[in-house]
């Protein structure tokens, strides 16, 4: 079966929609909804043959204000499937076309396949110690896809037709309004659930980030933290990689100080390669790791710095 899916992405693409439009490639045709003014030219490179283009008419793009919008073009254009990152965001804008079409949403998803008239999802399940398969028995099936999960990969297709539409909000989605809009800190680094590389720091650093930065910056990734170091305020809680911080799946992750507990291994463990830097050689982070340091983190991340520069 050809599955026609629709893919809820912004204006401006990373890496993580082009996975999503790769993702929907595989299943069968691919439409989108543009939250921005779309670029036609990387859309049709990824073989996007139509785009969807709300007028919010001003609103704030809040998960209630994206999901009507969405609904509305799902209604005219009757997808088979829906597809968006999973994301914060991108997770609450799932629940909630998949309770408006009588569906279900399944969230970090990190494989897609068809089997006859079935989507089948894959994902992991219990802090990663499960790798299950699951579909939407109903309704309207919306696939939140998980960032690092599948490789970009480029097929040009033909023009892509664009259909402007007026977005049809519900009272509940007009009553959302901005208060403000805080931006973070421009850090340079990649976002850390789309990171390629991602070097993360424990309590073993003792309140200092500084090495961790400088070995990310090196290796171009991002900056990541167990929960007891954003709890003391060491770095932003939105470096917390874990069962309530970030799911990452990353080429390389690098642990420097830090133990292994189950709530953050549970957010890494699908890290191609890892390596735990830790002075207790008896450490769980050791058990999960491809490389291990049993030492200083603060001497081993220095000199791995070093070596690096050399280079
Ligand atoms: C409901 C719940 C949810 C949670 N969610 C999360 C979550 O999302 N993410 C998360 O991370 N945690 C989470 N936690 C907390 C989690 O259980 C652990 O407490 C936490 O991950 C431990 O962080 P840590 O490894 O930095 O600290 P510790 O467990 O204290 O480990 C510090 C490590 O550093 C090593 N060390 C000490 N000095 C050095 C040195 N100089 N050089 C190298 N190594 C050194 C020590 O040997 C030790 O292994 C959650 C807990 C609960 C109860």
């Amino acid at each position: 079966m050809i599955v026609q899916t629709l893919v809820i992405v912004p204006g401006v693409l990373t890496t993580s929609h082009f996975e999503v439009l790769t993702a929907a490639r595989s299943l069968g045709t691919v439409a989108v909804v543009s939250l921005g003014e779309p670029d036609v030219e990387v859309l049709a490179r990824f073989g996007v043959d139509r785009v969807h283009v709300p007028d919010f008419d001003g609103h704030p793009l809040d998960p209630a204000v994206v999901a009507d919008a969405a609904a509305g073009v799902i209604r005219e254009s009757r997808p088979d499937a829906v597809l968006l990152a999973s994301t914060f965001a991108g997770k609450a804008i799932a629940a909630r076309l998949a309770v408006l079409f009588d569906g279900g949403a399944i969230v970090d998803v990190t494989g897609l396949r068809v089997d006859g008239a079935r989507v089948i999802a894959s994902k992991s399940v219990l802090a990663g110690t499960w790798e299950t398969e699951c579909e939407v028995t109903r309704g309207l099936p919306v696939f939140a896809v998980k960032p690092t999960s599948f490789e970009p990969v480029e097929a040009p297709g033909g023009a892509v037709a664009v259909v402007r539409v007026a977005a049809e909000l519900s009272d509940a989605a007009r009553a959302v309004t901005l208060e403000a809009r805080v931006p973070r800190p421009e850090s340079g680094r990649p976002a850390l659930n789309e990171a390629r590389v991602v070097v993360a720091g424990g309590r073993g650093l003792d309140g200092d980030f500084s090495l961790v930065e400088q070995l990310a910056d090196a290796l171009g990734g991002a900056v990541g933290a167990t929960r007891v170091a954003t709890d003391e305020g060491w770095i932003d809680h939105s470096a917390q990689i874990g069962q309530t911080g970030v799911t990452i799946a990353p080429k390389l992750y690098i642990g420097a100080g830090v133990s292994g507990a189950v709530h953050h291994t549970g957010g890494m463990r699908a890290a191609e390669v890892i390596v735990a830097i830790n002075t207790d050689s008896e450490a769980p982070i050791f058990e999960l790791a491809d490389f291990g340091v049993v030492g200083d983190a603060a001497e081993v991340l220095a000199q791995a710095i070093e070596a690096l520069r050399e280079r």
